[in-house]
């Protein structure tokens, strides 16, 4: 019994990642690269200073706003078509390389890449794309992009956001988020029928909630945004209701424990053994994620490693997660291919971490 609670999943067994925002994603050197070759004008000429601009550590402290104040500098360096077009291809080879994962789904908010409209949001796109297209020649992942809207937001604008997301369809982008910080002039009820037209056009749908916010508006988002999967989640463990609306529509949450012990969102890994133990007893599926790999100094291997540990997952319910977020990516035909024929890796292990 204790020796499969501690077994870890073996690396041939591919992983999608389901939540990972590209402000969080890219390497602090690559970072530090990026910034020079534009030119920016950073706040430090130390690296090491820079790279704990970026990342969370634990002289920083525990916040939700603090750690949203992380992606001020990874958002404004990654502001240009040829910053965009390196960070996706970084990401999407590196989450191959580290951890074979073979579905990567990366989101961001375009709109927060353009320098406040001085740069055309269309070539921000395209340029976002031609990075995917670059890691798919060299790895054998399937990439899908997510664009975020922010709650901060004004509806004009994420409605565009929502409009470039429907018009690259058939290029990669794959779904839509609402992300951001906690907003008193959010209201889901706005975005009703902006959503409805999204899945329409096929895009995935999944949104922040039951993160920072109340578990009330878990319930509302599910009435009236019907997303398929929900970033984080994890409040809904607390109201009976909602845990049977998500086993009802059969709704995927995407859990990153790192990311909610960081915000302080989950007090530590006993609260986390409680809410699975919900997820468990109500039978609500659940995938395992990072939301920002090396923002937060973790990837899915590590998180599910913990878990495992912990004894909070079982090596089946490990497997079952990885499985499950194959299942519900948004990533096209995912679904149809049976992981094991594509082979993606027959390296079991790797003689050091390869950036
Ligand atoms: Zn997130």
């Amino acid at each position: 019994m204790l020796a499969s609670m501690v077994r870890q999943l073996p690396r041939r067994i591919p992983l999608a990642e389901l939540h990972c925002h590209l402000g969080g994603a890219v390497t602090p050197a690559v970072m530090w690269g990026i910034a020079h070759s534009q030119g920016i004008k950073l706040p430090t000429k130390d690296y090491w200073q820079f790279r704990d601009m970026i990342t969370a550590s634990p002289r920083r402290g525990h916040s939700f706003d603090g750690y949203l104040q992380l992606f001020h500098w990874t958002e404004l360096i990654q502001s240009s078509p040829l910053a965009v077009e390196r960070s996706v291809y970084e990401v999407v080879g590196g989450a191959y390389r580290k951890n074979n994962v073979t579905t990567m789904e990366l989101r961001f908010n375009p709109m927060k890449r353009n320098r406040g409209g001085e740069q055309d949001l269309d070539h921000i796109i395209a340029a976002a794309l031609r990075g995917m297209d670059r890691a798919t020649l060299e790895y054998p992942i399937r990439p899908g992009l997510i664009f975020c809207l922010d709650r901060a937001f004004p509806y004009d604008l994420n409605e565009i956001i929502a409009e470039k997301a429907i018009s690259w369809r058939d290029r990669g982008v794959v779904g839509i988020d609402i992300a951001g910080p906690e907003s008193v002039t959010f209201r889901a009820a706005e975005y009703r029928n902006l959503f409805r037209r999204a899945r329409g056009f096929g895009l995935g749908i999944t949104v922040h909630v039951g993160e920072a916010g109340p578990v009330e508006e878990v319930g509302q988002v599910i009435e009236l945004l019907e997303p398929d999967r929900i970033g984080h989640g994890v409040k809904a463990a607390y109201d009976h209701r909602t845990m049977g609306m998500l086993r009802e529509r059969g709704i995927v949450l995407e859990i990153c424990p790192t990311s909610n012990l960081q915000t302080e969102v989950v007090s530590g890994w006993e609260e986390f053994r409680w809410i699975f133990d919900q997820f468990r007893r109500n039978e609500v599926r659940f995938a395992i994620s990072t939301d920002g790999p090396e923002m937060l100094k973790t990837y899915i291997r590590d998180e599910l490693a913990t878990l495992g540990r912990l004894g909070i997952l079982s090596y089946e319910e490990q497997l079952q997660a990885a499985q499950t977020s194959l299942q519900a990516s948004f990533v096209p035909k995912v679904t149809d291919v049976a992981a094991a024929v594509r082979k993606p890796a027959t390296r079991v292990e790797v003689e050091r971490e390869e950036a």
